[in-house]
Order: C-alpha cells, then sequence, then structure tokens
C-alpha cells in the first residue's frame, strides 16, 4: 500500500477535530492551541532495512537520523524545535542501546530539542526508532503546504539526488535556521521522498527548468532519489540566492494546470509519478 493511501485510510475515520487544531493532519506538522500558545507536533521513525541499514551504518548516525528528520519537518513549518520524545524497538540481542541513547540525546542537546523521554522494547523485528517532537512557531507563523499561489516561483536549498550513495542521508543539517531567514515562503514542505513525489504536495501544476543537482548524479536522480531534506517552497520573488551560506535555487514556477513538467535542453519531461516511497 503506497503511504499516501495508507495516511488516508488512518485519518478518513477521524471524528471531527476540535477547534484547538489549528493544523490539521496533512501537514508536516499538526499544531494545536492551549491558551494563548500554538504547540506543533509530528512524529517519523526510521526502521533498520527500510531507512538505513544496521550492517553499514554506525548506530551514531542511525540516532542522529531519527531526531534530524523529524528536525527537518520543524524547519519546514520555520519553527524550533522544543523537545522530543523517543520510542525505540530493538531486535533481540542487540548491544547498541546505550549508544543508541546517547546519540538520541546528544543530536537533541545540539539542536536545542532535548529528549525528554522515551520507552524501549525488545521483539523480534528490525531496530526501530520513532521520535515525537513539539515545536514553537517562536513568532512566526507557521509555513503550511496549502497557499502556493499560480506564478510563484519554484525555489529548493542546497543539492539534490544521490542522497544514499553520498551518506547525505545521515549527515544531513536540517534546515531549521534557515527556514526563519527566507522571505516569507507562500508553501514549504521538506523534501523526504523526492522532488517529484513531494511537489504536488505543494502544487497541482508547475513547469521546472533548473535543478540544483549534486556532483555526480543526474537530473533524474534530483528529482526522484528521496532523503534530500531540503527546503521546497514557492514565493512570488526575489529570493537571496544565498542564505548562511546554503544556494537557493529557482528551479520554475507555479502554473494553473494540472502538470509537472521538467524542461531541460530543449526536451520536456513529464514528472508525474516518479520518486520513491517509504511504505510499499
Ligand atoms: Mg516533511
Amino acid at each position: 500500500m503506497r503511504e499516501f493511501e495508507l495516511l488516508a485510510k488512518v485519518f478518513a475515520h477521524n471524528p471531527e477535530l476540535p477547534a484547538s487544531v489549528v493544523i490539521p493532519p496533512g501537514d508536516d506538522m499538526g499544531a494545536i492551541t492551549f491558551g494563548e500558545k500554538t504547540l506543533l507536533i509530528a512524529v517519523d521513525q526510521v526502521i533498520d532495512g527500510v531507512h538505513f541499514t544496521l550492517e553499514q551504518t554506525p548506530i551514531e548516525k542511525v540516532g542522529r537520523k531519527a531526531i534530524t528528520r523529524n528536525l527537518s519537518d520543524v524547519a519546514a513549518m520555520a519553527s524550533l524545535p522544543v523537545a522530543a520524545v523517543a520510542a525505540v524497538s530493538l531486535p533481540r540481542g542487540f548491544d547498541g542501546a546505550e549508544a543508541l541513547a546517547d546519540a538520541l540525546r546528544r543530536t537533541g542537546a545540539a539542536y536545542g530539542c532535548p529528549v525528554v523521554g522515551g520507552d524501549v522494547a525488545a521483539g523480534e523485528g528490525p531496530l526501530t526508532i520513532s521520535v515525537t517532537v513539539l515545536a514553537d512557531p517562536a513568532g512566526i507563523e507557521p509555513v503550511l503546504r496549502r497557499g502556493a499561489n499560480v506564478g510563484d516561483g519554484v525555489y529548493v536549498t542546497g543539492v539534490l539526488g544521490g542522497s544514499l550513495a553520498s551518506g547525505h542521508h545521515l549527515d544531513f543539517e536540517p534546515r531549521i535556521a534557515l527556514a526563519r531567514k527566507l522571505p516569507r515562503p507562500t508553501a514549504m514542505i521538506d523534501l523526504s521522498d523526492g522532488l517529484a513525489r513531494d511537489l504536488p504536495h505543494l502544487v497541482a501544476g508547475a513547469r521546472l527548468d533548473r535543478l540544483p543537482v549534486r556532483p555526480g548524479c543526474t537530473w533524474r536522480q534530483a528529482v526522484g532519489d528521496g532523503e534530500d531534506y531540503e527546503l521546497l517552497f514557492t514565493h512570488p520573488g526575489p529570493v537571496p540566492d544565498t542564505i548562511d551560506g546554503v544556494t537557493i535555487t529557482r528551479i520554475g514556477v507555479v502554473t494553473g494546470d494540472d502538470r509537472l513538467v521538467l524542461t531541460l535542453d530543449g526536451r520536456d519531461h513529464d514528472l508525474t509519478g516518479q520518486g520513491w516511497e517509504h511504505v510499499t
């Protein structure tokens, strides 16, 4: 089952949400209000064999990724992390639990996101780490996936493609500070499933004519590989070329139709249906 269909099924039976839910399911984070405050919440998991392979990945990097994936969602809302909790399912006989706990704690602390609780169980399944993160808008209205207008530019931070092969998926910097320095996007998401899969969350149609491709990668990798953890956003422009040393590329424009087209070297490529999914 595709990840989308699965989520749609889970939320289809959601009863009417109370007014305190100010960002409903379907964005990078949900949000609730209590008193005068807004709190953003998201959960994400990494699984051995799906998001990393234990055989090839130091446990410290696994722990780091479990936290930074969530922080990338915080960045996508232009918010600041507050705290996290983690639930870990250990395969029987696993001897890296302490190093893993250490990595979760240290990574959280490094990004101002202390791990304030968790749960550990042992089972027959693969190593699975589920992290819930809480975030604070901290003076910036959260940027949603919805809000792009026809004619807005489509922008992306950094370079795309080859994340798994290059190790970027383990070492990336969540764009928390950068997101808060952007001229306010009309819509924003972090790139986890690949440009071709994530862009349709922001717009129905777009014409792209430029891609910041990681050196050594092809444009097909840049649109399809996934796990880039860069920011993808729309803005009427102009937007600076660089912020904090990170390049920002205008890759195209939002159109009024429902096609995602990439034009390179005079040829049109239909991007609909490309990319990869975390659940198959
Ligand atoms: Mg996300």
